[in-house]
């Protein structure tokens, strides 16, 4: 048995570029599941507004 410790994935949210997936939304269990992902990844304009945040940081 090995004795490294295994990490969990860290999984980023898409919405808020950089930043850690942090259950903000009711009932997510990460970006999968997360309603306002899938709003604002559903919106063209909303989509590349957070695209061009993300190409800033
Ligand atoms: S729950 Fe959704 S909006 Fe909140 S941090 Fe996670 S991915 Fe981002």
């Amino acid at each position: 048995m090995s004795d490294r410790l295994v990490r969990k994935p860290d999984p980023r949210c898409p919405v808020r570029p950089g930043e850690p997936c942090l259950l903000c939304q009711p009932g997510a269990t990460g970006p999968q599941d997360c309603g306002l992902v899938y709003l604002v990844m559903s919106d063209p304009e909303l989509r590349e507004a957070v695209r061009a945040a993300g190409a800033r940081r």
